[in-house]
């Protein structure tokens, strides 16, 4: 069958990996106009994903992960509260991006084309794209992401919604302090929380996907309540005063969220996590939001990834959770043949949307239990 997939992130990738790995002729069409490098935070690699990399790529948890060794828990001077070991395997969104890319034949990727809009008829499904072209397929899987432009269409009446909290994030390199300043944070997931507001950080690889000491960077996370909705629409104005639905990538703060950010740092962080914020030159926020697309599929459409839901980032699973939808969408196509294909489309969208229940049953859950978000969530 012929595939267009509308996004090539995480979910996009995976799926032209899964679904060209079984035969089908797919396309991605990505509407930044080049690759997205550089722009995530760090990411737990759960073990889906793992496995998926080493599947179709060779890649093993040692080569893209900086395992971590204790989990901390420090106070508002820094000294240590709680502390178990734990091996969590951080790596970075780059280092995931990078090897999913490097997978995919570069003749399977547009970018700078976005889909705009879709109309199905008996045989098949007309896309079309923004630059006025059109191109024909079997089927159209949207992963395009928490503010899927394809759900829109499908669902009008449907939002996502806020949690009632942010995440104000950062990637600094490891190499900008010397070790004595760092020493603690190093081999550590060290966290600190107050009613509110919850501060993480731990190493992750180098841009270039270094593991060598000296070369690694350190991402943080600051999740903080946000009861002022003005303030979050401020912050999700960029630096050049464009209002943004969900997030402000690295770079793009404005000088007043920015200058913010560092004055809250100062009054709230232990002093270790505030020279963290003070010395990365391109923070970034995020709000905190829960989709759920009201069905995965509809017809010849299929959304998968943050299109099809997109779930809290303290279940570390959202790139995981993309791989999954990839997986089983392969194997529902390469299999079923005696189905027509809206049938095999819906019968893969019930099993994801029932699998990804517990997700989002538990995501809420943690939340609560540090204290963040809105309690009717
Ligand atoms: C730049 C970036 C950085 C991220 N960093 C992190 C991180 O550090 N940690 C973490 O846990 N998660 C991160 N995420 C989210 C994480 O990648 C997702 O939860 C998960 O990987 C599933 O993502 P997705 O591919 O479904 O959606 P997304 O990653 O949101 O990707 C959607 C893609 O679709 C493209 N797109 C949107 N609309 C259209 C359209 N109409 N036509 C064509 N293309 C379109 C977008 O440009 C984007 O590339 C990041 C996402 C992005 C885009």
């Amino acid at each position: 069958m012929k595939i267009v997939i509308a996004g090539g992130s995480i979910a996009g990738l995976s799926s032209a990996l899964t679904l060209g790995c079984i035969g089908h002729d797919v396309h991605v069409y990505e509407r930044s106009d080049v690759p997205l490098r550089g722009k995530g935070g760090g990411v737990a690699v759960l073990r889906h994903m793992m496995k998926f990399l080493e599947q179709h790529g060779h890649y093993t948890q040692h080569m893209i992960s900086v395992p971590t060794i204790m989990r901390r828990r420090i106070d508002i001077n820094g000294d240590v509260l709680t502390e178990e070991p734990e091996k969590l395997p951080f790596s970075s969104w780059d280092t995931v991006y990078r090897s999913l890319c490097a997978m995919l034949p570069k003749d399977r990727i547009s970018y700078g084309q976005e889909v705009v809009g879709f109309t199905e008829h008996d045989k098949g499904i007309e896309i079309d794209l923004d630059r006025g072209e059109s191109v024909s397929a079997d089927i159209l899987v949207a992963a395009d992401g928490i503010g899927s432009r394809t759900r829109a269409k499908l669902f009008p009446n449907y939002e996502s919604r806020f949690a009632g909290y942010v995440a104000w994030r950062g990637i600094v390199d490891e190499s900008a302090f010397s070790p004595q300043e760092v020493e603690a944070l190093v081999n550590n997931f060290t966290m600190f929380r107050d009613p509110g507001h919850m501060f993480m950080a731990f190493l992750i690889p180098g841009l270039d996907g270094s593991l060598a000491p000296g070369r690694r960077r350190f991402n943080w996370l600051w999740y903080r309540n946000e009861a002022d909705v003005a303030a979050m629409h401020r912050h999700l104005t960029d630096d050049h005063g464009h209002q943004h639905h969900a997030s402000i990538s690295p770079g793009h703060l404005s000088t007043e969220s920015f200058e913010e950010l560092c004055e809250l740092a100062t009054r709230h962080l232990p002093v270790t996590f505030q020279q963290l914020v003070r010395e990365t030159r391109a923070p970034f926020f995020q709000s905190i939001f829960d989709a759920l697309s009201p069905s995965f599929s509809v017809g010849r459409v299929a959304l998968i990834g943050d299109a099809a839901c997109t779930v809290r980032p303290h279940t570390a699973s959202g790139t995981s959770k993309a791989a999954d939808d990839a997986v089983a969408l392969a194997e529902a196509l390469s299999s079923n043949t005696e189905f027509h294909v809206e049938q095999v489309l819906a019968l893969w969208a019930a099993s994801r949307r029932e699998a990804v229940g517990r997700l989002l049953v538990k995501g809420p859950e943690l939340a609560a239990s540090f204290g963040l978000g809105s309690t009717d969530t």
